[in-house]
C-alpha cells in the first residue's frame, strides 16, 4: 500500500525506536500536558481517552461550556461530572486530574447493563458514543435519541450522522423500505479496510489523497450483501445515504481479532483528509457534499492501554503494534508541520500528550 507516503511522514531517524505516535510540538515546548489520572487497577483509560477526545475538540468544548441547564441525576450525573472535570482541565494547575467522579457516574448509569463498571476495562469507542448519548439525555430529555432536533444538543447537532440504508435491485428494480438511523461513530472493519485498499490500488495507477473517503465507503460496504427485496435472485450491496451535515465525524475501526497483524497496513491506509461526500453512497445536503474534514485526533490501543493523540502539527507512526480505535475528523486542518524537536519521550505516555497551546 504505497500511498502511505502521501499522507504521513515516514518517521525519520531522530525518533527511531519510539513506539507509538507522538506530537513533537506539544511534547516539548508549547503546552504542558494535562490529563486524567491513570492508576494501575483502575482501568479507566478507555474513559479517559473518550474524555480527552471531547476536551480537545474545540467545537465540543466551546458548545459544552455554554450549556447550563440539564436534567441532573445527582451522583450518577455524567453531565455534572463532565462539567467538573472540564473546569479542572481549564483552571487547575495540576498535571494529573482525578476522573473518579466521571468514572463512578458512568458506572452507576450503566449498572443495570453491567457496562463500564469500576475497575473493569471497557471499549473506548463505545464509551465515547455512550458519553455523547448521555449528554443528549441530560440536555434534551424530551427528545428521543433517534429524532432529536434540539438546537442545543451538541451530540446530535455536531456529531450525529443521520442516515438511511436501502437496497435497490439493478436487475428487477425492486427497492427495500428505507431504514433510517443515527450513528455517532461510523464503524469500519480493519480487515475490510485493508482488503479494499489493496483492491483499489490494483486498478489504479497512482493513489490520490481523495481516495480515502472512497476507501472507507467501499470498506464499509464490503461483505454487507443482501438478497433482492423481491427475491429475483440478485445479491445486492446496501446503499447508505447521509441526510445531514455533521461537523465532527468519528470513524471507529473494528479489529476482527486481538492478534491482528494488520496494524501497519491500517496505518498506511489511513488518510488525513476525508471528503464527506465520498463516505456514503449519496449525501443529500450540499454543505455535506462539499465538506472536507481533517484528522485531528485518534484513540489508540496498545499493550492493554488506551491513549489519545491529538495533533497540532503532525503525527508520526513508528510502531506496528498500535490498534487505532477511533479517528476523529473536523473541519479545521492542522497547522503546517514544524521541525522535529530533539527530545521525545520514549514510552507510550500514560497521559495524553496533546493539549492546545491555549484554551479558546
Ligand atoms: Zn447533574
Ligand atoms: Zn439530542
Ligand atoms: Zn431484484
Amino acid at each position: 500500500m504505497s500511498w502511505k507516503r502521501n499522507y504521513f511522514a515516514s518517521g525519520g531517524g531522530a525518533v527511531g525506536g519510539v513506539q507509538g505516535l507522538v506530537n513533537p510540538r506539544t511534547m516539548t515546548s508549547i503546552a504542558p500536558s494535562k490529563g486524567p489520572e491513570h492508576e494501575p487497577g483502575q482501568n479507566s483509560c478507555f474513559l479517559n481517552s473518550a474524555l480527552q477526545v471531547l476536551w480537545h475538540l474545540d467545537i465540543f468544548r466551546r458548545s459544552f461550556r455554554q450549556l447550563t441547564t440539564h436534567k441532573c441525576m445527582e451522583d450518577s450525573c455524567i453531565f455534572c461530572a463532565l462539567k467538573s472535570i472540564f473546569a479542572q482541565f481549564q483552571f487547575s494547575s495540576e498535571r494529573v486530574l482525578p476522573s473518579d467522579a466521571l468514572r463512578s457516574a458512568l458506572a452507576k448509569t450503566f449498572q443495570d447493563e453491567q457496562r463500564f463498571q469500576l475497575g473493569i476495562m471497557d471499549d473506548a469507542a463505545e464509551c465515547f458514543e455512550n458519553l455523547l448519548m448521555r449528554i443528549h439525555f441530560h440536555i434534551s430529555a424530551e427528545s428521543r435519541e433517534d429524532i432529536c432536533t434540539a438546537k442545543h444538543c451538541i451530540p446530535h447537532q455536531k456529531f450525529a450522522m443521520t442516515l438511511f440504508e436501502q437496497c435497490v435491485c439493478n436487475s428487477c428494480g425492486a427497492t427495500s423500505d428505507p431504514l433510517p438511523f443515527i450513528q455517532m461513530v461510523h464503524y469500519i472493519s480493519t480487515t475490510s479496510l485493508c482488503n479494499q485498499a489493496v483492491r483499489m490500488l490494483e486498478c489504479r495507477e497512482k493513489p490520490t489523497p481523495d481516495m480515502f473517503g472512497e476507501l472507507l465507503r467501499n470498506a464499509s460496504n464490503m461483505g454487507d450483501l443482501r438478497n433482492c427485496p423481491s427475491n429475483c435472485g440478485e445479491v445486492l450491496r446496501i446503499r447508505r445515504v447521509l441526510m445531514n451535515s455533521p461537523e465532527i465525524v468519528s470513524i471507529g475501526l473494528v479489529w476482527d481479532s486481538d492478534h491482528s497483524d494488520l496494524a501497519e497496513d491500517v496505518i498506511h491506509s489511513l488518510g488525513t483528509c476525508l471528503r464527506l461526500g465520498d463516505l456514503f453512497y449519496r449525501v443529500t445536503e450540499e454543505r455535506a457534499r462539499q465538506a472536507e474534514l481533517y484528522l485531528v485526533g485518534m484513540v489508540c490501543y496498545y499493550g492493554k492501554h488506551y491513549s489519545t493523540f491529538f495533533f497540532q502539527t503532525k503525527i508520526h507512526f513508528h510502531s506496528d503494534a498500535f490498534s487505532f480505535c477511533v479517528c476523529v475528523f473536523t473541519p479545521n486542518p492542522p497547522p503546517p508541520p514544524l521541525p522535529s524537536p530533539s527530545s521525545i519521550p520514549t514510552s507510550p505516555p500514560l497521559l495524553s500528550p496533546a493539549a492546545p497551546p491555549d484554551w479558546p
